[in-house]
């Protein structure tokens, strides 16, 4: 018998299946990993498929070393899934293996040392001498058997003890194979009674659950109509057809408080993945899916990999989020994709969630690609008020610090009545547009509608997508006003103005440069949760799970940093985040308030915020879209060339591009294409690597691919590399 195997050697003239001999007696499956020789050594590999016929020469097959493990990792589906990735993301084979199995796999299973007594009777006399040794004993009797690691640190005792009592034959030590991260179970909760809206929304994925059909539902529910409910009845529901279920969350909302929802409901049945998890605790939640112990996955990213067999649904939270796009590693997978493809290859239900769909999810429900169910109702929370303050006004009337007189007094009232009070700032540390502050003018850029990005070395105003660059404009062209420049505050800014307007406010601060310890951002959310300050200053990250009944004002200090970014999604993220934020205000008994500072009040993504109107803004938005030809309306790859030679990238870029406009020309296909660039990347050196840019706008996915395909297999000079990524979520 002969194996298929996909070895681990990453590059494209391996990355295809090798034919490996079984050897006799051994117990070999389809989806386990092997040791294989390759080329004078030893390499992983995953056997695809087994056969009796061998592809070519018998004599020149080599046999497989030695199995790696005792059961399947893949199941037949999830090769399929794996060989989807591969062509849909360009990446390699082994690389979509690797990335579908928990890193902790290469660790296997951890042993502990588990202790026992052994003693029946422990006479307090006897042990006069050795008040330690009765101690542990008398802990035991109550709670033996239990780990050594817990026995020491709950009583402070040195190991010497343990060994002395293991020697006279009163305790036990041995190893255990053990699961490394265990839910407690807590209180259980029952399925609230569920309103007309929830019912219709469950009824109908019910019934696609019932026929086994891969329907697609996007679930469009306001913030607070109870969307999270629906998730768990429709997790009975498959429950009790036998199927099991993954629920996918944005890191950030993985908080205690969204674990306690679905364990109270659902009990040890829940298994959790987060970024926090050790590979080894990973590999464990990962078993526990794969021996039938859970029927539920709460989890990141990754979590839709969770090896059930069973599948019977998938539920995506917060489907907007840009969090379930990989752009950091390969393969740069969308779990939403990836879920996509699941569903259809299990036959199981998807269901996406958002009370601000990304605007390519709203578009396919349009079009009936997906299902669109909606809840339009908040349960208890009613929605704060929500104010636009003109910051040129404020200007114009003599005010120029970065607080409005409206938000001063309302920060000052809140203090008086120790309500708290959030400000927002998003600050990106590249996004330096030029604004002008009488009117609200934004040079853009006139091929790509992106905001132009001031650069200080030259004074000009560059397009991060195209490479179209002008001066810096001396007086803004729409008004003429000479207060045209560029914008610039920090959250440090906003923290030094309110300590000095406020001296006796307590100030809490969180962004990038307060959370860099592991749990400070707990810590800071404790600490202001708890009311131990006043007013917290923060950027995108505390847009989000802030649950804090106590506040009671929120205020955007500038909501044209994130309406600029040089993204053609600024728009769309400004919606998304306006609306975040201001569902932090008013959770509780008292009402909420909510402040926009802007120089630009006109523009939608700030009026549809302000009346929290969602398919107003994609109106809007999706026109902009047609006509600049973006997503939904076409597919961008951002390739990035990066190396420490300016020069040479910039050389490498060129070529890139006529190297793509080459392959374009050539497919001489129908479909709308075009290349932009290469320009710098707006990241514009990292580590002291230089990046530019070219960025393609495909009607059809597949010239894309192609193009990928193409340009990975391409020449560079040895310090230059290539980075690519299809529909990216982020350009930078
Ligand atoms: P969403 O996930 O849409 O933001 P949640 O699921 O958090 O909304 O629901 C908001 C609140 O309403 C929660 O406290 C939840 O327990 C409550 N809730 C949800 N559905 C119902 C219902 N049918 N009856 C009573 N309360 C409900
Ligand atoms: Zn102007
Ligand atoms: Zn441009």
């Amino acid at each position: 018998m002969f194996a298929e195997v996909i070895v681990d050697v990453k590059s494209s003239n391996t990355d295809r299946v090798y034919t490996y001999r079984i050897p006799e007696g051994m117990d070999l499956k389809v989806g386990m990993r092997v040791l294989v020789p390759f080329r004078n050594r030893f390499v992983e590999g995953y056997v695809v498929s087994i056969t009796d016929k061998a592809s070519y020469s018998i004599e020149r097959i080599k046999s497989i070393y030695k199995g790696l493990d005792s059961y399947s990792v893949f199941n037949e589906k999830m090769i399929e899934l794996a060989k989807w990735m591969r062509d849909y993301y360009k990446c390699y084979f082994s690389e979509a293996f690797q990335t579908i199995m928990p890193v902790g796999i290469k660790q296997g299973e951890k042993k502990v040392k588990v202790v026992t007594i052994k003693l029946d009777e422990i006479s307090e006399e006897s042990f006069k001498k050795a008040p330690k040794q009765y101690e542990i004993l008398n802990y035991l009797k109550k709670r033996s058997p239990i780990r050594l690691s817990e026995l020491v640190k709950v009583l402070n005792i040195d190991y010497g003890v343990i060994k002395t009592l293991e020697k006279k034959g009163y305790i036990e030590v041995y190893e255990e194979e053990v699961l490394r991260f265990g839910i407690k179970d807590i209180e259980r909760s029952k399925p609230l009674v569920l309103t007309e809206e929830q019912k219709k929304a469950v009824d109908e994925v019910k019934r696609s659950l019932l026929m086994n059909r891969s329907d697609k539902y996007l679930l469009f529910g306001v913030t607070g109509s109870g969307k999270t409910e629906v998730y768990l009845q429709l997790i009975e529901e498959a429950i009790k057809m036998g199927k099991s279920a993954i629920v996918l969350v944005p890191e950030i909302s993985l908080t205690p408080q969204t674990i306690e929802r679905f364990v109270s409901r659902f009990g040890s049945r829940v298994a959790v993945i987060h970024s926090g998890l050790s590979p080894g605790e990973r590999f464990d939640e990962w078993r526990k899916v794969k021996n039938e112990l859970v029927d539920v996955v709460v989890g990141v990213r990754n979590a839709v990999f969770a090896p059930f067999e069973n599948l019977g649904l998938i539920i995506i939270d917060e489907e907007h989020e840009t969090t379930y796009k990989q752009s950091d590693l390969r393969p740069k997978y969308n779990a939403k994709e990836v879920a996509e493809k699941r569903c259809e290859i299990e036959k199981a239900v998807l269901v996406m969630a958002s009370a601000t769909p990304s605007l390519e999810t709203y578009y396919k429900a349009n079009k009936g690609e997906y299902k669109l169910l909606r809840l339009t109702k908040r349960i208890s929370v009613s929605m704060p008020r929500i104010e636009v303050v003109n910051m040129s006004e404020e200007l114009a009337k003599g005010n120029n610090s970065i607080f409005s007189r409206k938000l001063f007094s309302y920060i000052q009232e809140n203090l008086k009545k120790k309500e708290q009070t959030i400000l927002f700032l998003n600050r990106r540390g590249y996004s330096s547009f030029v604004s002008c502050r009488d009117c609200g003018y934004v040079p853009k850029c006139p091929n790509c509608d992106i905001s132009l990005t001031y650069h200080f070395e030259n004074k000009k105003l560059v397009c991060h997508y195209c490479g179209y660059e002008e001066p810096m404009k001396e007086t803004c062209p729409k008004c003429g006003s000479k207060r045209i420049r560029y914008m610039g505050i920090g959250t440090e800014r906003v923290e030094n103005d309110i300590k000095k307007f406020f001296p006796n406010a307590r100030v809490l601060r969180m962004d990038v440069d307060t959370t860099r310890k592991k749990g400070s951002h707990e810590k800071i959310f404790y600490e202001f949760k708890s009311g131990k300050a006043d007013i917290l200053i923060g950027t995108q990250m505390i847009s989000k799970g802030f649950d804090i009944p106590n506040v009671t004002l929120v205020g955007v200090i500038l909501a044209d940093i994130t309406l600029n970014l040089p993204d053609f999604r600024s728009s769309e993220r400004t919606f998304q985040l306006l609306t975040q934020v201001a569902g932090r205000a008013g959770r509780g008994e008292k009402p909420g308030r909510v402040v926009i500072q802007t120089y630009e009040e006109d523009h939608y993504s700030i009026i549809t915020a302000k009346d929290q109107d969602y398919v107003k803004f994609y109106n809007e938005e999706i026109k902009y879209r047609e006509i600049f030809r973006y997503p939904p309306f076409s597919h961008l790859m951002n390739i990035v060339i990066s190396g420490e030679n300016e020069e040479k990238v910039k050389n490498a870029a060129a070529n890139t591009y006529l190297a793509c406009q080459k392959i374009i020309n050539k497919l001489q296909n129908k479909s709308y294409n075009k290349i932009l660039g290469p320009a710098p990347a707006p990241l514009s050196k990292i580590n002291n690597r230089y990046r530019w840019q070219v960025i393609i706008k495909g009607e059809d996915r597949s010239t894309l691919e192609e193009i990928a395909e193409k340009v990975q297999n391409m020449k560079y000079p040895k310090d230059i590399r290539i980075s690519l990524d299809i529909d990216p979520l982020n350009i930078m």
